[in-house]
């Protein structure tokens, strides 16, 4: 069996489109199939179009969360119920093709536990968003061991044996490229052409995006804080010099009343450095303790799922 996930923040106006252009693809395809509509707390008719749909096709399935707890969560939400051997993964807005499914399904039967949908162009999306995501991959892969393929997003089929791991991946700060990429298995890519979205606007605010880059990073990287180790060093030689200096102008010179000038610029320039790495410790601090607390992951207002 196939299984689909589809997160859904307010969607309203696509959900019927998407979901029948899924249906004659599958069909297509001549397995037995479930579609899994997680919506992650749309504040407009998604709920409503879904239920509807549910109601007409039982390989409907939906999970409806108590809020908005953001895209990648409700991947996993949908992942955490899936039956299917197969499943993917995809955006309900339009912007991955239904009609690739067809393609990721047939490379996926050659024997790849993962196929990934690899972008050839991009429409829709502004300039600075294409140039945000290029950049922040081609960081990410420098800071990082694990391959994460440039050009993707969530948009694939990964094998039962992939799903099962990830559920067993406990971190609270998902970031599924990157987990898929670590876990391995026999990975190939298909190309399309990503559509603008059919309809309404995009769920990601720069502040989702900043905060996906974030995590992104710090999951799959240390380099952030050795860098603010490596900076807390060279600083310190260079102050254990400035010390030597100002001990040997006050001792044995007689114009230590200057470089007040030079004072002042290493004490901002010092506190500044080590705001920064405290920052950056911070950061891993903080999600140290979102992983110690423990809290579930999600939280389930109603579902056809049994
Ligand atoms: N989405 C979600 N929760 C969010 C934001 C987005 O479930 O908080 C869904 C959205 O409905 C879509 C997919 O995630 O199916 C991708 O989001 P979107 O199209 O807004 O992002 P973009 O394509 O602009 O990067
Ligand atoms: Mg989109």
């Amino acid at each position: 069996m196939l299984s689909l996930v589809i997160p859904v923040y307010n969607e309203g106006d696509n959900l019927e489109v998407v979901f029948e252009r899924v249906k004659s693809v599958i069909q297509k395809l001549n397995v037995g199939y479930e579609v899994i509509f997680v919506n992650d707390g749309s504040r407009d008719a998604s709920m409503g179009a879904i239920r509807r749909i549910a109601e007409h096709d039982r390989n409907v399935r939906f999970i409806d969360l108590s809020r908005n707890f953001g895209h990648q969560i409700a991947v996993c939400a949908g992942l955490d119920f899936a039956k299917g051997d197969k499943v993917v993964i995809m955006d309900a807005d339009g912007q991955d093709p239904p009609e690739i499914i067809e393609k990721l399904y047939l490379k996926s039967l050659e024997g790849f536990e993962v196929v990934y949908a690899k972008r050839r162009s991009r429409q829709g999306d502004g300039f600075l968003k294409k140039l945000t995501a290029k950049w922040f991959y081609r960081i990410l892969g420098r800071l990082t061991h694990i391959d994460i393929p440039l050009d993707t997003g969530d948009f694939r089929i990964i094998d039962k044996k992939v799903v099962e791991v990830l559920r067993r991946m406990p971190e609270r700060q998902k970031f599924l490229r990157g987990q898929i990429s670590w876990i391995g298995f026999r990975q190939a890519s298909v190309e399309f052409e990503r559509e603008a979205r059919l309809a309404g606007k995009t769920g990601y605010s720069l502040k989702k995006m900043l905060r996906l880059a974030i995590d992104g990073i710090t999951s799959f990287s240390n380099f952030p804080l050795r860098l603010a180790t490596i900076s807390g060093f060279l600083f310190s030689i260079v102050g254990f010099f400035l010390i030597l200096y100002t001990l040997y102008a006050r001792l044995f010179t007689d114009d230590y009343v200057a470089g007040w000038a030079s004072q002042m610029i290493t004490i901002v320039f010092i506190g500044g450095i080590q705001l920064l790495g405290i920052g950056i410790i911070g950061e891993y601090i903080s999600r140290i303790s979102d992983n110690v607390r423990n809290r579930p992951l999600y939280v389930i207002n109603d579902t056809n799922i049994n």
